[in-house]
């Protein structure tokens, strides 16, 4: 019998596919090369095809906030060790707190405190709700530097992190909505896993809010995993400072766990920010209770209530996720995501086959000259091509070895019938 594969290392073929560098000058921030951040981008692409069905808006938030934000959100208590300050003219940090004039400003490690002001900029109503922000945004943690290696040990990093500013009454609705694009994205795209759900509840110390709303939230979590029908196990204490969490752990072809997707929630965060809507019976709503048996007398006085804030994130940290498919995949992408979706190949170098190959290239989708303005919507294929003197065996072979989709190949013949024969899968 054959011996095991050795599990592939995301670095090793990121770096034989020139997918991104590092560098000493910023430690745990990767540069992504122009075939990652192909990749990258169609994930996001990919991504934002399925926010409208989702129900998703997305927005464009500030990299740096004042400290006085910060202490607001509670970040600057309970997190400032893994967060990078930030001086500079007018920011000296000689104010401190209030939304003093000269006070440093914070790298953002979450979106969250963002979306907080997104939602404040506006009066909100019930029949609003549920609203849903979507932020692709690089975010900053600073990490050890120990610890920090290639895609997954990051300082530098981005999430298609998203906040759903919901009614009590919406929660679990919204919680099963987000199972659903996590199995949409997870078993029918990507055929990973499989994956298990993690509750995560409320750490002995360090929290905010009370014990009270700390067991109202995890209640309500129980009951939309319950309902998924999947297996889940109690991670109990393990909870983030604000709020009880699910959590997806994903288990790669090796058998190694990774968490990636998070459903957050957060009662704590509304709160501090003041967020809030108006509603029919306020006080009721606030217990998620107003139904169709609901006194009308009650119905008629409204009032106002303060959301509950769910923070998910589907793939997480996108440069993981990226990581996770570089392994998953071997190197082998479905030719939407791959960085080398196609090359041409000419036999010789003859004005005919050249000639030849330009005509071919024009033809694939987005590689039309900019005249041609009806083709520009088209999604883009990326082409390359080698016109090189070596002989064709060795650039097939190459080709192949790169892992190019498709390989076409122009010859002499090819140059006068308009033809290309084509390898696909190579
Ligand atoms: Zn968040």
């Amino acid at each position: 019998s054959t011996p095991p594969k050795p599990p592939a290392d995301h670095r090793e073929l990121a770096t034989a596919q020139g997918l991104f560098t590092t560098s000493t000058y910023s430690p745990g921030s990767p540069l992504l090369l122009p075939n990652g951040a192909d990749m990258f981008i169609k994930l996001t692409s990919f991504l934002r095809s399925l926010y409208p069905q989702f129900g998703f808006r997305e927005v464009i938030t500030p990299t740096i906030y004042k400290q006085s934000l910060w202490e607001r959100s509670g970040h600057w208590v309970n997190y400032a060790e893994d967060m990078f300050a930030v001086r500079g003219r007018g920011a000296t940090g000689s104010t401190a707190g209030e939304a003093g004039e000269d006070e440093e400003f914070g790298l953002k490690p979450m979106n969250c405190p963002g979306h907080c002001l997104l939602f404040a900029s506006e009066k909100r109503s019930y029949r609003d709700l549920p609203v849903r922000f979507a932020d692709f945004s690089p975010l900053h943690r600073n990490e050890i530097s120990g610890a920090l290696s290639g895609l997954t040990r990051v300082r530098r990093f981005h999430q298609d992190d998203g906040h759903i500013f919901c009614r009590p009454a919406q929660i679990e609705a919204e919680i099963k909505r987000t199972m659903e694009f996590i199995q949409l994205v997870y078993s029918d795209v990507f055929d990973l896993g499989p994956y298990r759900l993690v509750l995560s509840t409320r750490p002995t110390d360090n929290f905010i809010g009370t014990i009270a709303e700390w067991d109202a939230a995890e209640a309500q979590l129980t009951r939309a995993l319950d309902s998924t029908g999947r297996e889940w196990t109690l991670n109990a204490g393990d909870g983030a400072f604000y709020g009880p969490k699910i959590d997806v752990i994903l288990r790669d072809s090796d058998g190694k766990e990774h968490q990636t997707a998070t459903i957050q929630l957060d009662f704590q965060l509304p709160q501090r920010f003041g967020l809030s809507y108006t509603a029919p019976a306020p006080e009721l709503e606030a217990h998620g209770a107003v139904g169709p048996d609901t006194d009308p007398e009650l119905l008629a006085t409204s009032g106002s209530v303060t959301p509950v804030i769910i923070h998910r994130a589907v793939l997480g940290s996108l440069e993981r996720f990226l990581a996770l498919l570089i392994e998953h995949y071997n190197g082998r992408y479905p030719l939407w995501l791959s960085p080398r979706p196609m090359i041409f190949l000419t036999v010789g170098q003859s004005e005919a086959e050249l000639a030849a190959l330009q005509r071919v290239v024009e033809q694939v989708p987005g590689n039309a000259p900019f005249a041609d303005v009806g083709r520009r919507g088209e999604a883009l294929l990326h082409v390359e091509t080698d016109t090189s003197a070596r002989g064709l065996g060795k650039k097939v072979h190459e080709a192949k070895a790169a892992g190019y989709n498709i390989i076409g190949v122009v010859g002499p013949r090819d140059a006068v019938k308009g033809t290309v024969s084509l390898e696909v899968g190579g």
